[in-house]
């Protein structure tokens, strides 16, 4: 047997500790680079299998994934195609090692973990010693009379290699981990990071921790054993009582019967390993096949969410790029504490990442899916602009898939669409700010839902041609406004939410008609008594110490309302997008009203008797404290309705109220 050593022509230094470093926040990398070269192989041979190469009945593929914490070894064996010893020569030493070098050469100065190369794609085989002192191949090729051969590696530029010992076909790659890495890999973490990297590879893959295995078969012998030991115990206690009863002349047939000793322990072994992973992904199935439960099920098994989705997208497309998917429309979520996990994207079902930002754009990762596409531009070789371009036709593609999608819904299902809207809007509103392209696709799709009741369409909203939509903020904290204005048969819509005043903004950059606004924004109706005008603008702002008060007299019927409180829509929807950016630095709402005190006008309804009782009390000489007590009643009714009479203003109106109704005779 010869053997021999070499070593690789390094023209950096050492590149592994480079890439220790750089790919720091990535760790477990090398486990996904390993198993999924192994599943490579066992793709390669079922090629040749299918050109009639490898004559043989459908072989049962499998992956073999062992941990040893006592050795500190980490173990992969495959049974796919396997290496002769110049092959391990030609694709270890020479191809996947310029390889990995041509990858650290691109990347080393990109500096950023997560820049560029998406979860760290293509690596390869180097990743190894990433978390290795010692990686060791042994492997037998398909071939013919292949010999087996070995090769053996403690730093990845000096190896030895030779004829080796394997028996059965195929390779197995055993890496003696480092110090650092034995202390940190615990076999619940490889676990982990099989199923996030592995759980839909193409082949069966089954794992085992074997010192954790010996010690659970130890535990279950010694409870065997345990068992065993109390189950004679009782045995013996019930055969002394039927012995003294029997010693008594005691009748002893209602007592059970003995059971026979049982002191032969049963031969535990270690039960085979479950399959880790689900080899036939529910996203490579055709739609046609799939039930809703199917769908269902998967979504929670994948997402690790108890809840059920509301609808989904198939994703399928050959051209210009195969891409394969399902995009879920999840139920609203309170709050969302990270974007991470909810789309992973894959690449012939090997995961790569679920960060994807370069090719999902954010809004899309309100929702949660797999993406599976050979076409990602993973690879290091393809120059970065190519790769932008790529990327950007696979989101534009996804993002009008999910918009078309929308649309359909509104359209042919549009009573199941306003059961989803609550749900949804968030994504669909947020989406539209983010993305104009987005926006311009789902417009069909856009619902208002309406302060009556039900919901509108955008499009139904315009037909109507009105000038004017009213939005509340809050239904009920505004409720004598929505009811006066309901009552008009005004257009009310509910806008509760912080991306909502841009979202109108935006739709009303794009089209004048309607305008959106506040229900507390102003108030229709003609003019009031406008004589009275300066007698109540000078009387109120007395009353209130406000020297600036704006007063306006509107004519709104005898019953209307005594006085409203109103604020611009333009200056005050300004000032709401001031607050919600400082709100981001950390203010208080508090604070904040107090940076930006809104402008209000006091609508003044002179068609009310109480007004011209008002205005009677006020020209009555000795009445001016009971005219100014009235005013400012009359000015806090209208700060109770619009929601802004708080803290010591509420006291002094209570106790006013108070003073008031006291006077109220018997
Ligand atoms: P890549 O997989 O991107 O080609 P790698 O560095 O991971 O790069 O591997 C280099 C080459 O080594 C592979 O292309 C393959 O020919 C060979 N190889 C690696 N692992 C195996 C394996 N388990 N079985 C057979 N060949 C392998």
């Amino acid at each position: 047997m010869s053997e021999r050593t070499g070593s690789i022509k390094v023209s950096t230094e050492n590149i592994f500790p480079v890439i220790r470093q750089w790919l720091y926040t990535d760790k477990d990398i090398y486990i996904r680079e390993i198993v999924s070269n192994a599943a490579d192989a066992i793709t390669k041979l079922e090629h040749l299998r299918g050109m009639n190469e490898f004559e043989s009945d459908k072989p049962e593929y499998r992956i073999d994934i062992e941990y040893d914490s006592e050795l500190g070894q980490i173990t992969v064996e495959d049974n796919g195609i396997g290496m002769t010893e110049d092959e391990i020569d030609e694709y270890i030493n020479q191809i996947a090692y310029s390889g990995a070098m041509a990858f650290v050469e691109q990347y080393k100065d990109k500096g950023d973990a997560n820049g560029g190369v998406i979860g760290h794609f293509g690596l390869g085989f180097y990743s190894s010693f990433m978390v290795s002192d010692k990686v060791r191949i042994d492997s037998l090729s398909w071939k013919d009379g292949a010999k087996p051969a070995f090769w053996v590696s403690e730093d990845g530029t000096s190896y030895t290699m030779g004829e080796g010992t394997k028996e059965t076909r195929g390779t197995k790659i055993t890496m003696t981990l480092n110090e650092e890495s034995k202390a940190e890999i615990t076999g619940y973490e490889l676990r982990q990071a099989l199923n996030k990297y592995c759980q839909f590879m193409p082949y069966p893959i089954y794992f085992r921790d074997v010192v954790q295995e010996q010690e659970n078969l130890k535990r279950r012998q010694e409870q065997q054993a345990k068992d065993l030991e109390e189950k004679a115990k009782e045995r013996e206690e019930k055969a002394k009582e039927r012995e003294e009863k029997i010693a008594k002349g005691e009748d002893v047939s209602e007592l059970e019967p003995l059971e026979d000793e049982d002191t032969e322990p049963d031969v535990l072994t270690i039960p085979e390993p479950t399959q880790l992973n689900d080899t036939n992904p529910l996203w490579l199935r055709d739609p046609k096949d799939i039930t809703d439960d199917e769908y269902k099920s998967f979504y929670h098994k994948v997402f690790n969410d108890y809840r059920e989705p509301l609808f989904w997208i198939h994703l399928n497309m050959d051209y210009p790029f195969r891409l394969k998917g399902i995009l879920y429309f999840p139920q609203a979520e309170e709050h969302i504490d990270t974007l991470a996990g909810r789309i992973k994207v894959y690449y012939n079902q090997v995961f790569v990442s679920d960060d994807v930002k370069e090719i999902i754009p954010d809004y899309l990762f309100l929702l949660r899916g797999c993406i599976d596409s050979p076409d990602l531009p993973l690879n290091v070789s393809r120059s970065a602009l190519q790769t932008d371009s790529q990327l950007k036709k696979l989101s534009s593609h996804i993002v009008r898939k999910v918009a078309d999608k929308l649309v359909a819904l509104a359209k042919d299902e549009r009573e199941t669409f306003e059961g989803y809207w609550d749900d949804i809007s968030l994504f669909v509103r947020y989406g539209s700010l983010r993305d104009e392209k987005f926006f311009e696709r789902v417009k069909p799709a856009l619902l208002f839902k309406r302060y009556e009741g039900g919901y509108s369409s955008y499009d139904e909203l315009k037909e109507k041609g009105v000038d004017k939509v009213y939005y509340t903020t809050d239904s009920d904290a505004q409720v004598v406004y929505n009811k006066r204005l309901s009552a008009a048969g005004k257009d009310i819509v509910v806008m509760p939410n912080e991306f909502d005043i841009p979202f109108m903004q935006l739709l009303q950059s794009k089209e004048e008609k309607p305008a959106f606004v506040r229900v507390d924004s102003e108030v229709e109706g003609d003019g009031g008594n406008t004589d009275r005008q300066e007698q109540l603008e000078k009387l109120m702002r007395k009353a209130t110490g406000q020297e600036k008060l704006k007063v306006q007299v509107k004519a709104l019927g005898p019953d209307g309302d005594l006085s409203i409180l109103t604020e611009d829509e333009q200056a005050r929807s300004m000032l709401d997008m001031r607050k919600m950016f400082q709100k981001m630095e950390g203010k208080s709402e508090e604070e904040l009203d107090e940076m930006f005190p809104v402008e209000r006008t006091l609508v003044i309804n002179t068609d009310s008797s109480l007004i011209t009782r008002l205005c009677l009390l006020d020209e009555t000489s000795g009445k001016e404290d009971e005219a100014t007590t009235l005013a400012a009643e009359i000015y806090d009714l209208a700060r109770l309705a619009h929601g802004s009479l708080q803290g010591e203003d509420l006291v002094t109106f209570m106790k006013r109220s108070q003073e008031i109704l006291g006077k109220i005779e018997l």
